[in-house]
């Protein structure tokens, strides 16, 4: 097995998914991270059809912070794991107005204290709005890095973040974030890859 080049690496992803880009609807920076947190473990097709009602509805932070609980619930229930994420965005939004922002601050460590924000959210985000040199690391990224030996078999998803960001280099983040989910999804998918047209075959522990 070759082992993959930048070059080869980066030149096939952006042959088949150059123009990837975010699949959430959103209109500011508020809309994102609360959709952003809405797409744990569901798709974001599916948080964009709950998204539409719940933000003609609370269309601010401030708005989000007094909404009342169980009317959240029944606007996103489509989505799975609606308890908690009801509770999380209003949480969020709460510490957020208590701590006097208007717009979503573009600093990981106030991220982080949010309720429902992590790593992968807050890196999503900072790299998507503020195009910040972040990486979230999702389940397809994870996956792809570690069928073409990017990163070891068993790093966690801080060690893959840091595999990647130094295998990439200066490659923007952003764009190589999309790329990567776009192969994820339609060719290395979890079951059945498309590994007969691919041309990474020569590179990758899994071809099959
Ligand atoms: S050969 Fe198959 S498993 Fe490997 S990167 Fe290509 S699609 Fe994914």
């Amino acid at each position: 097995m070759e082992k993959i080049s930048r070059e080869s690496f980066l030149s096939y992803l952006e042959e088949l998914h150059s123009d990837a880009k975010c699949a959430l609807d959103y209109n500011n920076d508020y809309e994102l991270l609360i959709s952003i947190i809405l797409s744990a473990q569901t798709t974001d097709k599916s948080v964009n059809k709950v998204t539409k009602e719940l933000f003609s509805k609370y269309k601010t932070i401030e708005e989000l912070s007094s909404a009342d609980l169980e009317e959240v619930e029944r606007i996103i229930k489509p989505i799975g794991l609606y308890k908690n994420k009801a509770k999380n965005i209003i949480l969020a939004s709460n510490k957020l107005k208590e701590l006097g922002y208007k717009n979503i601050p573009n600093d990981y460590e106030t991220l982080i204290s949010l309720d429902g924000v992590g790593r992968k959210t807050a890196n999503v985000f900072l790299s998507e709005y503020y195009d910040a040199n972040t990486l979230g690391i999702d389940t397809h990224i994870d996956r792809v890095s570690k069928r073409l030996s990017i990163s070891p078999p068993n790093a966690t998803t801080i060690e893959t973040e840091k595999k990647l960001k130094e295998f990439v280099k200066d490659f923007s983040y952003k764009k190589l974030h999309h790329m990567m989910i776009a192969f994820g999804r339609n060719e290395c998918k979890a079951q059945n890859p498309l590994c007969e047209t691919c041309k990474f075959k020569n590179n990758c522990t899994y071809k099959k």
